[in-house]
């Protein structure tokens, strides 16, 4: 028999919330993980994985743990569940007090004592959850259902995965990360560690939607020389660093930017300029679901440079371009399995999923660039990310769970 689905999820989500696990951006680079209370839940899940008699139970000192559920059935892949215990900082991210609103009323929702309010007009998809089971914070911190649901979830699975034996699956490898807010998870991740042939992370919103599709991503740096001289004789000799690298900016097409694009399009964004009429260093982003619309906005940007150069003679510029990440439904595409059975299942248990391109990369895409292992993202159930309007339903959460089970059980069909 099944244990009661909702009530586990609720006690896990509401232990693992309280916990701090606020990442630290500033150390992230060199220090992994970037705030050493991301640890007391990785101990925490050690602890309960380990209640459940799961044995095979490690933490390494970059902090991701890796645990694996035993095949039930021989020959099945193995399946990896992923997701990430900090919290991100952009408001604070410890101290959560959440808040159970039982039978949902339909209404705003007012946080806590706070005077923030969730609106019921700015939250459509609340109506889908009236009378039923709804998490927020007290509106002083965020929620922290990202990525705590998703945490949640893996542990109920885990539970009824050793529960019920008579469920066949393949070996099951839980990953649990740290420093996925701060894009530095995957730096140290252990890679010897694992061995999932395909992997899911449990680190989306809504419920039925499914990321499989993520941005190829470019950062392009270009370093301006210009050539400096007295200002008060400067005439057809001086050559403005910083008016070369303004110039470049200026010349990027504002219909391809972030802010006038959406769905598919992609864009150029100039992040970062650092300049004197001596020398300038610009960083620009480039973002497409097609490598080849990268590979043309890259072109652009060296006929740019070579353009400032005529323009200014005597200026040089220097470009330079590092792939950062790329699409990972390329990588799904070699093996139709990994998405074929998100859609099977949804299909079987009448969820009516839908797929939306992330504008973004997540942890699942580098998984996915450098090791070759298909990594598509499953919904959480939650919404409002980083925001002290953060909101989780727990009928949302389950169907997550009822999914991943399903999902699991189609990998070791033949
Ligand atoms: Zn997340």
């Amino acid at each position: 028999m099944f244990i009661n689905l909702k009530e586990d999820l609720k006690t896990n989500f509401l232990k693992y919330t309280v916990v701090d696990t606020m990442s630290d951006e500033k150390k992230a680079e060199f220090q992994h993980p970037s705030s050493l209370n991301q640890l007391d839940l990785i101990n925490m899940l050690k602890a309960d994985l380990e209640k459940l008699n799961i044995e095979d139970v490690s933490v390494g000192k970059e902090g991701v743990l890796v645990a694996h559920i035993p095949a039930t059935v021989e020959g099945a892949p193995c399946i990896g569940l992923m997701a990430h215990v900090d919290t991100a900082d952009d408001v604070e991210g410890n101290g959560v007090k959440p808040q159970v609103i039982e039978k949902y009323d339909g209404k705003d929702i007012v946080l806590g004592n706070s005077s923030r309010i969730i609106k019921k007009d700015d939250n459509p998809e609340l109506e889908n959850y009236i009378n039923s089971t709804i998490f927020t914070s007290d509106g002083n911190t965020l929620l922290g259902a990202d990525d705590k649901a998703g945490v949640s979830e893996i542990m109920t699975i885990a539970k009824i995965l050793v529960e019920n034996k008579d469920i066949k699956h393949g070996e099951i490898e839980i990953i649990f990360t740290c420093d996925e807010e701060t894009g530095c998870g995957m730096d140290a991740f252990p890679y010897e560690r694992i061995h999932c042939d395909y992997c899911y992370t449990i680190d989306g919103g809504t419920r039925y939607e499914i990321e499989s599709e993520c941005f190829n991503a470019s950062k392009v740096s270009i370093d301006f020389k210009g050539v400096s001289y007295h200002l008060g004789a400067a005439k057809g000799k001086m050559v403005n660093a910083l008016t070369m690298a303004t110039t470049l900016v200026n010349s990027l097409p504002q219909a391809e930017s972030p802010e006038a694009t959406d769905n598919r399009d992609g864009y150029y964004c100039p992040l970062e300029l650092n300049a004197t009429n001596d020398e300038a260093h610009l960083v620009v982003y480039l973002r497409d679901f097609e490598l080849s619309e990268i590979e043309r906005r890259e072109n652009v940007l060296k006929s740019l440079c070579s353009m400032v150069e005529q323009i200014y003679p005597g200026g040089k510029t220097e470009i330079n371009f590092k792939r950062q990440y790329y699409n990972m439904k390329d990588i799904s595409k070699k093996n139709p399995k990994v998405l074929d059975s998100i859609f099977e299942a949804g299909r079987r248990l009448e969820q009516p999923l839908f797929e939306s391109p992330i504008r973004g990369g997540t942890d699942g895409a580098r998984m996915a660039n450098e090791k070759g292992i298909p990594c598509p993202n499953i919904y959480t159930g939650g919404h409002n990310y980083h925001s002290y309007y953060e909101w989780c339903a727990l009928n949302a959460m389950e169907d997550a769970v009822k999914l991943i089970l399903e999902i699991i059980k189609i990998g070791a069909e033949k």
